[in-house]
């Protein structure tokens, strides 16, 4: 799907609302939920743009080479004064593909140097674009934390999602990840993210990590450490596909009649502040794609909250969060009631 026929995101909450899902918060307290609200943060996640070397069907980025989006330095610089200031312990930089930002080196770099966790979300082909060939290495010395997403351990569903050979490109990068250290259960941690290749909830985290480990390790060598799973949102490419086949309210339904009060309590929005390629402050990265920034009353960009300090917030929510709290949970690190 090419970057032209995307819609944008005031008519992706249109087509949300239009589906028919009822209010996300009527029944978080239907179910004696407590009402979303951060009141800390554990991860700074920073979105440093939306330029990509895949252009995959399933992105809730729309992320792509078409893609101009992307965060200059003096943004960059107030995520690290926001580190520094605070005690939030974990920088997990997503993009598009992050390594393409400018200040990639630069963020993982002074991250690391306040001693944080830094956390690079991969999508493992740019490992093989020539002028990035020394990023397994560089990430390695930074013991920077590697999350990629792998959508199958079979070739077609894989493919199917993120385009002709990505498969074979993700193994390529795996193993040169593998060689420089990565995956070994030491602390160079790879951990790979499965999405279901469809409108239907993830399979067991725990059996899926099995199956993967099996196939990957099996028949091609290449290990990791943990395997994450995650709902596929109804936002971004994935939402126009869902529409494209008439299949929104069916897929929405399902989200909804799936609704686990345990995940709800749990969702990552709770201890997540997403920050977007301009500065403007996001409850995660799902409403940061649907244009919808903070809100009751918090600080709405990353300069403001420098002056002001305040972080408790209460989380704005829609349709698309019935996907966070659907079955086991979704969240950026996987399901959400392990075990
Ligand atoms: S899903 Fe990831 S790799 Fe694929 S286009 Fe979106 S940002 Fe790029
Ligand atoms: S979509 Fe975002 S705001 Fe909604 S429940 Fe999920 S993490 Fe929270």
């Amino acid at each position: 799907m090419s970057g032209s026929e995307r819609i944008g995101p005031r008519d992706q909450l249109l087509a949300l609302e239009a589906a028919g899902a009822p209010e996300f918060d009527d029944v978080l307290e239907r179910h004696g939920v407590e009402r979303l609200e951060a009141d800390g943060v554990e991860v700074l996640q920073v979105n440093v743009g939306r330029v990509c070397n895949q252009t995959c069907a399933h992105c809730h980025v729309d992320a792509g080479p078409h893609r101009t989006e992307s965060m200059g330095r003096e943004v960059a610089e107030q995520c690290v004064e926001m580190l520094g200031r605070s005690g939030i312990p974990t920088l997990d930089i997503t993009g598009g593909a992050p390594e393409l930002n400018p200040s990639f080196r630069w963020l993982v770099e002074r991250g690391r140097a306040l001693g944080r966790r830094v956390i690079d979300r991969c999508n493992l082909t740019i490992l093989l674009v020539p002028a990035y060939a020394d990023l397994p290495d560089f990430l390695a010395a930074h013991r920077v934390e590697v999350v990629a997403s792998l959508p199958s351990f079979r070739p077609l569903g894989t493919n199917g999602q993120r385009g002709q050979g990505v498969f074979e490109k993700s193994l390529e990068a795996l193993r040169r990840l593998n060689r420089a250290g990565y995956g070994g259960g030491g602390d160079l941690r790879l951990h790979l993210v499965h999405n279901p290749v469809g409108a239907f909830l993830p399979a067991s985290e725990a059996s899926l990590e099995r199956e993967y480990r099996r196939e990957l390790e099996g028949r091609h060598g290449v290990v990791f450490d943990e395997l994450h799973t995650l709902t596929n949102m109804p936002i971004g490419r994935f939402l126009e596909s869902l529409e494209g086949t008439n299949g929104l309210e069916r897929y929405l339904r399902l989200l909804v009649d799936s609704f686990n009060p345990a995940a709800a309590r749990s969702v990552m929005c709770l201890t997540y502040l997403s920050v977007g390629w301009d500065g403007t402050l996001y409850d995660c990265d799902f409403n940061q794609m649907l244009g919808l920034a903070v809100d009751h009353g918090a600080p709405r960009t990353l300069a403001e909250l420098l002056r002001t300090g305040i972080v408790r917030r209460r989380v704005v929510t829609g349709p698309h969060c019935f996907g966070c709290a659907a079955g086991s949970g979704s969240s950026c690190g996987g399901t959400l009631t392990k075990g």
